[in-house]
Parts: C-alpha cells; sequence; structure tokens
C-alpha cells in the first residue's frame, strides 16, 4: 500500500478549515480531502516544537522515553525502520535543520533529503569558513550571509534542485506499490512571508516593516507591537496557512485514491494568547491542539467521518502500519485510529505533553525545566517545577484562569497519569547530537536562537 504522511510545521488546530464550525476557508485543498477521510477535532501532540514533537509522530513514544528529544537513539524504533524492515521503501523530504540526519531521523529511509541544506558544497565551506573565521555576528559573515540566501535560491534552481513539494510529487509518482513517502512543510513556520496572492486575499497591511521584520520582532518583542500591527501578524500567519495549504494540494494531486494519507502539525503556533509569539517551551492548546486528517485507500472508506474523541501523535505510528498490516514494535505507546475511521468507537485516552528545555537551550535536555501536561478534552492539569495548576477547558478554553492544586473526582485521573509519567521520565542515557554552527544558523533564521 502506498502511504503518505503530510506534516506541516506550527499549524493551529484553529486555523484548518476543515475543522467543524471552522469559520474562514484557509485550507480548501484540504477541506476537499477531508470530504473522503475522518477529521479528528481533539488532536494532541506531545510536544510544543519540532524537536520536542517529532520524536511521538514518528517513534510512538512520549518525547522524553529513551533519554529524550537531543536525538533519537538507535534503540528507539521508527516507524520508517519498521516499514522498511517490512519491505517498504521509504522516502522522507524535509527542511527543517531540527531534523536532519545528525538527529537520527534518517534511519528507514532509502532516500532523506534536507532541501533546506545549502546544495552546494563549495558554498557550505565557504560558509563554514566564514562562521569559524569571523563568528555569527560580525558584519563579514552577515554580509555573506545575506550573498548565500539570496543567491543559493536560484543557484539551487539553476543546478536543477528541487523543493518539498516536487521532491514528493515525484517521489508519489516513482513509488513503489508499498511505500512510505514523508514530508513535512516547513510553511507556515515564522517568518510568515508567503507569496503576495496570499498576503493580498487576507488584506495585510505591512507599513514600512517587511514581512519578516514584522514576524520577528513578534517573536522577540512581543509586547512592543502596536494593535494594528497585531493584527497584520495574524493575517500574515492566516495567509501563510493557505500558502501551505496550496502547497499540500499539489502533493495531493500526485497521489491516488488507493493510497492511505495522512496530515497533521508538528505542533501549533502562539499568536499573542499567553503574552508570546511563535512556539516557545509552554504546553497550552494553541501549541499542543493540532489539526489531524486521515484519508483512507478508497477500498477501506467508511465515508466522512469527524471523530470528537480526543487521539494523540503516538496513535499515528500505529494506524499507519495497521494499514499496511504490520505489527507495531513493542515500544510503541498510541494505539491504531483505524477502528474511529471505520466509524467504530475507540478508548479516549489523557494525552501526554511535556517538554524540558527553555527558550535559551532549545532542543537541548534542562531537567530544572521541565513541564508535564495531562489532557483531556475538558480539563488539563500541567506540573512546572513546584507549580501545579488546571484548567477547566469547559468553561476557560483559552487556558487564562489556572487552578492551583485542583481538587475532586474530574481531576483524579489525569493527577494519576502526571504522577506515572514524572516518575517514568529518566533523563539518564541521554545522547547529543553535534550541532555545528551551520545548523545553528539555520536556528537562528527560524527564531530559535537569539
Ligand atoms: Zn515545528
Amino acid at each position: 500500500m502506498k502511504t503518505l504522511l503530510i506534516t506541516v510545521d506550527a499549524w493551529r488546530a484553529s486555523h484548518a478549515s476543515f475543522m467543524p464550525n471552522s469559520t474562514a476557508s484557509r485550507t480548501p485543498a484540504l477541506e476537499s480531502l477531508a470530504e473522503r477521510g475522518a477529521v479528528f477535532t481533539q488532536a494532541v501532540s506531545h510536544g510544543p516544537a519540532t524537536p520536542y514533537a517529532f520524536p511521538a509522530l514518528l517513534t510512538s513514544t512520549y518525547p522524553l522515553d529513551f533519554g529524550g528529544y537531543e536525538r533519537i537513539r538507535e534503540d528507539r524504533t521508527l516507524l520508517s525502520e519498521r516499514l522498511a524492515d517490512a519491505g517498504y521503501s521509504c522516502t522522507g523530504i524535509h527542511a527543517n535543520p531540527w531534523l536532519g540526519e545528525r538527529y537520527g531521523y534518517a534511519r528507514g529511509y532509502e532516500t532523506y533529503r534536507d532541501v533546506g541544506a545549502f546544495s552546494s558544497p563549495t558554498l557550505d565551506s565557504a560558509r563554514e569558513f566564514l562562521i569559524d573565521r569571523f563568528g555569527l555576528d560580525h558584519p563579514v559573515y552577515r554580509a555573506a550571509q545575506y550573498l548565500f540566501r539570496f543567491g543559493s535560491a536560484p543557484l539551487y534552481r539553476l543546478r536543477g534542485g528541487a523543493d518539498e513539494v516536487s521532491l514528493a510529487r515525484r517521489a508519489l509518482t516513482d513509488a513503489p506499490a508499498d511505500s512510505f513517502v514523508w514530508v513535512h512543510l516547513l510553511d507556515p513556520h515564522a517568518p510568515y512571508a508567503p507569496p503576495k496572492r496570499h498576503r493580498e486575499a487576507v488584506g495585510v497591511r505591512l507599513g514600512r516593516s517587511s514581512a519578516t521584520q514584522l514576524t520577528t520582532r513578534a517573536q522577540h518583542s512581543p509586547d512592543g507591537l502596536s494593535e494594528r500591527e497585531r493584527e497584520s501578524v495574524h493575517r500574515l500567519y492566516d495567509a501563510s496557512v493557505r500558502h501551505a495549504d496550496e502547497r499540500v494540494g499539489a502533493i495531493l494531486s500526485a497521489v491516488g485514491d488507493d493510497a492511505l494519507v495522512v496530515v497533521t502539525a508538528d505542533h501549533g503556533e502562539a499568536l499573542f494568547e499567553h503574552g508570546q509569539v511563535g512556539h516557545e517551551p509552554a504546553l497550552y492548546d494553541e501549541l499542543v491542539h493540532v489539526p489531524l486528517l486521515v484519508r483512507p485507500p478508497a477500498s477501506e472508506l467508511a465515508g466522512p467521518l469527524v471523530v470528537d474523541t480526543q487521539v494523540r501523535h503516538v496513535d499515528i505510528a500505529p494506524t499507519v502500519l495497521d494499514y499496511a498490516g504490520v505489527d507495531a514494535p513493542p515500544s510503541f505507546r498510541g494505539q491504531s485510529l483505524r477502528p474511529a475511521i471505520e466509524g467504530r468507537a475507540i478508548p479516549e485516552l489523557p494525552a501526554v505533553t511535556e517538554v524540558a528545555s527553555t527558550r535559551q537551550t532549545p532542543g537541548r535536555i534542562d531537567e530544572s525545566a521541565l513541564q508535564i501536561g495531562v489532557r483531556l478534552p475538558t480539563h488539563k492539569l500541567v506540573s512546572r517545577g513546584d507549580e501545579l495548576y488546571g484548567f477547566d477547558l469547559r468553561t476557560d478554553p483559552g487556558e487564562l484562569a489556572p487552578v492551583p492544586n485542583p481538587e475532586g473526582a474530574d481531576w483524579r485521573p489525569l493527577y494519576r497519569q502526571l504522577r506515572e509519567r514524572r516518575d517514568a521520565i529518566d533523563f539518564t542515557g541521554a545522547v547529543a547530537a553535534e550541532r555545528d554552527a551551520t545548523v545553528e544558523e539555520r536556528l537562528r533564521e527560524l527564531g530559535y536562537l537569539d
């Protein structure tokens, strides 16, 4: 069976127009896919940024299992490894430096492409040399960086390079009968700089700042923005989601009705709700409540469905294996969603969310910064240091009124789950990935490093 997994970076559940009661048509390509699939309205990512979210998506384990998320250890089985063992041909395509081979994600893939990396070895080594010689903040490096950035895209195209969409389309066209194609789209990740047609469609007004400048200011000093600038940031994000949907649509046109298609976000995006813009380590719903849409092969289709039972990212890999007829490895924590996609009930399980990094230590484990959340659609319990607080999502969906140490029967299953998780987390055996200056610079461009 052909399987296509599309992950969209930093895409909030509120900005998926296939969700019921959505008002704006931001994702029309996905709306039409949803007419032939199952929409999960309560899907939860286990972590609030790429490095904290992907371990669960691709290994069906919690982010801090197996020593944590600094690198996917060899004894932590990836979906791609399991499928490759079963004879599947696997292709992975992404442009996010957090997903590079050095972080352990490439195992099991016949082809693994980082299209965000510089395509020219000469340019790469020149860049490394300048960073080593002058440092990242030196004007010489900054000037060279500017030239690299604007010179590399046309160079890449000239040399026949391709982006995620064209690579994914080609992979899908060439894929053998048993194949798995995973493509990760970086839009709508900051800086929100979508093409003009999408900015015009939502009426973005920019004033003197460029889209990138405004987004960068919003990420670094959100309180310094005027009302009008905040509105522009909202619209730029909206336009970026539209651009992502357009790109998803181009990929979908290359996949047949006989394929399994799964579309989700790695995590959400904060837009001023709790002061921040972007996705710093926090466990609010704007960061962990994500869109999820599964379109089964046509022969398995039970009809369009909306599933309100809470499901989790750890459930995605077991679902793919279930359709592929491959047993899940013992390390997988999730449950297959296939019964729900076929219209049957599945148990609603609490979703664990967790992170142990600070804004200053992205992607690195900092035990003192551990935060654990346990979520049900109605309640959420969060521990952070010595603090413990809850949100009643029925009366406070925006999570603006934390209740310290909440009591009562509703909270008991969440307390139990939180205690179990806290006791199980073990940071011994963590392995860190080397991060060279080129990766650091790409992370800086995405707003991760100051
Ligand atoms: Zn991400």
